[in-house]
């Protein structure tokens, strides 16, 4: 599919459950055991032109908004898959598309809708600092043509899956300029030119299939044609493109939530237990239906910071707050299916303990609860900062 106009929300979803159809729960019980990349899920989902959706028609994506990319991410996760291999795919390209130069946009952009180029690796955190952006330490420094990086990053997803990677990295100490949020710079890196020239990449096994890496910078040369947007400014051009993967995130929390409420629902009404139906119990049925409740506001909270990120509105609180409740809702979902279960919930083939140990990243990042409790207080209740 070349475009995805003119589409509806509805047309999306079908046939995202179509392409999610070939790829059931053994087959991501199978790459989980291993830790395997879903390179073929990933390619068919690259085929339908969906991780496109986000990248304007004049550079041969589909144009659509954000709201589009929350259907088929929650769709993707509602049919028990997961898009984390490749829904940075979708909106890390944001950051060429509002900040990148016109010779940038295109040489990059159609390259990455016809999901020739990947464009999926999204360098920010560091050993030393998380949450705390502004402390980073991998630098670059400006030589003739080029840069030279040196530092270190980690967890750093789908890096030995992507070409390109947008890389955060001071390019003047913290200490030697006026605010801390100076002095930040994002280059795109070219990893295919990288790997082993300065930069090496060093799996990390985690308690979920999420193609973590740790990476090592050592002298990586880096051309000055490959800064984004203006040095010393980056760290406003990351925050930007934050919003944008909060709620894309949430949405994917809002899909887990669904997909454990359909199993839930579904095993409620056919396991049967002392003679009766599970489901008759309301002590059994009670925690679904909160899940649902819990589920739906959240979605609400989606929907809305969707609708003003496409209206082009600020919606930095209303993003930060639907990811958190989505995330908790997500969890309380999976909790109460794994109660539901009962043994069967801890088997790997019912794919209820993989979706409840793929839930609960969302709770740690992008970002953590902690922080989007700290900004909602400090920059809608305006209460004092604490950091
Ligand atoms: C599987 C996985 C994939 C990831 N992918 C990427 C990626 O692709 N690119 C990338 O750049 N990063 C990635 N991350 C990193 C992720 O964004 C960070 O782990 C997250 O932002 C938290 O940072 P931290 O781990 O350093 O925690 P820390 O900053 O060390 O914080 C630890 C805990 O303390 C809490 N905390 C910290 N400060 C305060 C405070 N002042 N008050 C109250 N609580 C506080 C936090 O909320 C957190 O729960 C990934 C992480 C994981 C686990």
């Amino acid at each position: 599919m070349s475009s995805l106009s003119p589409i509806s929300y509805k047309e999306i979803r079908e046939s995202i459950r179509k392409v999610c159809g070939d790829f059931p729960g053994s087959y991501w019980q199978a790459l989980d055991r291993d830790r395997q990349y879903p390179t073929k899920f990933v390619e068919a989902l690259t085929d339908t032109g969906f991780l496109s959706a986000l990248i304007p028609e004049e550079y041969g994506g589909a144009g659509l908004g954000i709201e589009a990319a929350s259907a088929i991410l929650e769709e993707i996760h509602r049919s028990g898959c997961n898009g984390g291999a490749c829904h940075a795919q979708m909106y890390t390209m944001g950051t060429v598309l509002k900040h990148g130069s016109e010779k940038q946009k295109a040489q990059y952009l159609p390259a990455i809708a016809k999901g020739e180029l990947r464009l999926q690796a999204f360098g920010v955190t560091e050993p030393d600092s998380g949450t705390d952006t502004t402390r980073i330490r991998t630098f670059a420094k400006r030589e003739k043509d080029h840069y030279i990086v040196n530092g270190q990053k980690i967890w750093i997803s789908r890096a030995e899956h992507s070409d390109l990677m947008v890389l955060l990295v001071r390019t003047q100490a913290r200490d030697e300029v006026p605010r801390p949020s100076l002095g930040l710079s994002v280059l795109l890196v070219d990893m295919r030119e990288a790997i082993g020239q300065g930069l090496t990449i060093k799996p990390i096994r985690t308690m979920l299939n999420h193609a973590s890496t740790e990476l090592f910078f050592d002298d990586l040369k880096v051309p000055h044609e490959n800064l984004i947007g203006l040095e010393g400014e980056g760290l406003k051009y990351i925050l930007d493109g934050m919003n944008a993967e909060r709620i894309l995130i949430a949405s994917e929390c809002i899909g887990d939530g669904r997909f454990f409420i359909d199993r839930a629902s579904n095993y409620a009404k056919e396991r049967k237990v002392f003679g009766k139906i599970l489901g008759e119990n309301q002590g059994v049925q009670f925690p679904i239906a909160r899940a649902h409740i819990q589920l739906s506001a959240a979605a609400e909270m989606v929907n809305k910071a969707a609708k003003m990120f496409d209206a082009d509105e600020f919606c930095g609180s209303e993003a930060n707050m639907a990811k958190l409740l989505a995330s908790e809702a997500s969890w309380f979902a999976g909790d109460a299916c794994l109660q539901i279960h009962g043994g069967f919930g801890f088997a790997e083939e019912y794919d209820i303990e993989r979706k409840f140990r793929e839930t609960r990243l969302y709770q740690v990042a992008p970002i953590s609860t902690n922080l989007i409790l700290s900004h909602v207080a400090t920059h809608v209740l305006d209460l004092p900062k604490s950091f």
